[in-house]
């Protein structure tokens, strides 16, 4: 039995026997053709229709974000610039499969220089835009045949020889390359398969036909396992299958403690498509829509959100609600010209820049939600409130909105208006913005760095955040005792151990990633209000 280390790419646990495969036989690259160029020439040119056919294929069998990735790549084969380039290389006398190799690397090492991760990302399009040429002059197949339940082992799997697996065969991945955020990550997440990638003694440790569990969750590969560690992996898979189909009952159900108390359970959403998923995984609404992510490549117009808001609520078809751009901190918007600071985090964030910019910033969002909530149930959020007053001049803006929308002639309504607890000093004084605000709704990720002064971006220091800590949850508690519905939307709001603490202080609403909702309301079932009262008095008071 013999362990080794990768990235965990795809989660879940799977076992089975391994399936090999090798990397092709690299091509030499100084290679030279012995008849004429134009021959040599047709012969590429035939070679890359086919591969366009075969793409073409490959795309009309792969599930839509596979199609996406093959379709970036379909383009690169169709590339004038590659054909050209490799013409010329033929011409000075290499053969196709070195000619195309060559100027497929060419291109991707220059992409790759690129500063933008979108251009530099295409760069492994290019390289195996190239390989699928090569395979095509070689007459070798690319498509890989599964015959028995597999763990496929290779040094890397691109995309398109994905897409004619036979996932009822295929238990599992493991590469020797890549990465969590790359393609065949996003691919195996997508097929639910689990995948565990960069383990670079794979090849050399695992051989073909002996047995490999998989998982996909810590990153770990056990090769031949004794039997302990081969029934342990067993019972884990089990359990797992269970949870998930216990999981399934809870989607359609309403969040419910175990003694029938109503815990809403909404979803945290950036775009239209998570606000399908949340409708899908069973968000009974979205309690934190980030729209700052709307704007990273600038800010869009009023028209322009006015049509993203609508759109949304209309998929989901219940509450919605909308947090005001949380701009700053780690999260820079193009455009606005924001000058750099010592610390972002403690700077022009949030309602602050806001407030300060109302014409640029606050006003054309506040007016696209007032449209929208004509026909919707939609809420403003305000982000990194502070101080009561912020709250005050926020209400001004928007009430001003509201009047000048109606003398314009539009369609408008007055909406819900809530705040973001994500700093101490609002927590700490919250019961003056009784009857400013509707309801409020802690981020958990901000306020448990700015109570234990820790930068959330800095690794170095993430140990020393105690989200589960007293003092943060003396902050909730105090929070929570005001005549305000208070919610959660931090990660907090998913943490198995958490969510009957923040239920027995007080919290009313949880609101999580789409995929996580059925697991929160199996949570919220395991226990009765009173044992969750109990569990959060025990929490604030020990250490
Ligand atoms: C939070 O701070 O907990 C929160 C939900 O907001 P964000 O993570 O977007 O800062
Ligand atoms: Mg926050």
């Amino acid at each position: 039995m013999k362990k080794l280390s990768g990235i965990a790419a795809a989660p879940g646990l799977a076992f089975g026997p391994a399936t090999i495969i090798r990397p092709a036989t690299a091509i030499d690259l100084t290679a030279k053709h012995t008849g004429d160029s134009e021959s040599e020439q047709s012969r590429l040119t035939t070679a890359i229709e086919h591969a366009i056919v075969q793409m073409d294929t490959l795309q009309h069998a792969a599930n839509k974000q596979t199609a996406e990735i093959l379709a970036a790549q379909r383009e690169m084969l169709d590339d004038p610039e590659l054909k050209e380039g490799a013409e010329a290389q033929i011409a000075a006398g290499l053969t196709a499969e070195a000619a195309i190799t060559t100027i497929a690397e060419e291109y991707a090492v220059q992409l790759a220089q690129i500063d933008d991760p979108y251009l530099a990302a295409r760069a492994e399009d290019v390289r195996e835009a190239g390989r699928r040429i090569v395979a095509q002059l070689r007459g070798s197949s690319f498509e890989i045949h599964l015959t028995q339940p597999t763990v496929l082992v290779a040094q890397d799997l691109s995309p398109a020889e994905t897409v004619g697996l036979d996932i009822n065969l295929l238990q599992a991945i493991v590469t020797e390359h890549g990465s969590a955020t790359g393609h065949l990550a996003i691919v195996a997440q997508g097929l639910g398969i689990p995948a565990v990638v960069g383990t670079p003694e794979a090849l050399r440790a695992i051989t073909e036909g002996s047995v490999v569990i998989v998982d996909g969750n810590t990153g770990t590969v056990i090769v031949a396992p004794d039997e302990q560690a081969l029934a342990e992996a067993e019972s884990s898979i089990k359990q797992a299958q269970q949870a998930r189909q216990e999981q399934e009952l809870y989607r359609e159900q309403r969040g419910l403690t175990a003694d029938g108390v109503h815990i809403e359970v909404f979803a945290n959403i950036a775009s239209q498509a998570e606000a399908q998923k949340a409708v899908t995984m069973g968000a009974e609404g979205v309690g934190l829509f980030r729209t700052e992510l709307l704007a990273t490549r600038g800010l869009p117009t009023e028209e322009a959100q006015y049509a993203i808001y609508r759109e949304v609520a209309a998929t989901l078809q219940r509450p919605l609600i909308i947090r005001t751009f949380d701009i700053g901190g780690d999260k820079p918007v193009p455009g606005l010209n924001i000058p750099s600071e010592d610390n972002p985090f403690l700077g022009w964030r949030g309602i602050r820049l806001g407030l300060d910019r109302p014409q640029e910033v606050f006003l054309p969002q506040i007016r696209a939600i007032l449209r929208a909530a004509a026909d919707y149930d939609l809420r403003i959020m305000l982000p990194m409130i502070a101080d009561p007053d912020e709250v005050a001049e926020a209400r001004v803006l928007i009430d001003s909105a509201l009047e000048d929308l109606l003398s314009e002639g539009h369609t408008a309504r007055r909406v819900p208006i809530g705040i973001m607890v994500e700093t101490p000093a609002a927590a700490l004084a919250i019961d003056q913005y009784v009857g400013l605000i509707d309801f409020a709704s802690i981020g958990t990720n901000d306020l448990t760095q700015y109570t234990y002064a820790v930068d959330r971006t800095n690794a170095q220091v993430q140990k020393r955040a105690q989200p589960l800590g007293t003092a943060l949850l003396r902050l909730i508690a105090l929070t929570c005792k005001a005549e305000i519905p208070v919610a959660v939307c931090g990660q907090l709001a998913s943490n198995e151990q958490a969510i009957p603490i923040l239920v027995g202080l007080g919290v009313r609403e949880l609101s999580v990633a789409p995929a996580r909702i059925p697991e929160v309301k199996r949570t919220l079932a395991t226990l009765t209000l009173s044992e969750m009262q109990a569990l959060a008095q025990a929490a604030i008071k020990t250490r």
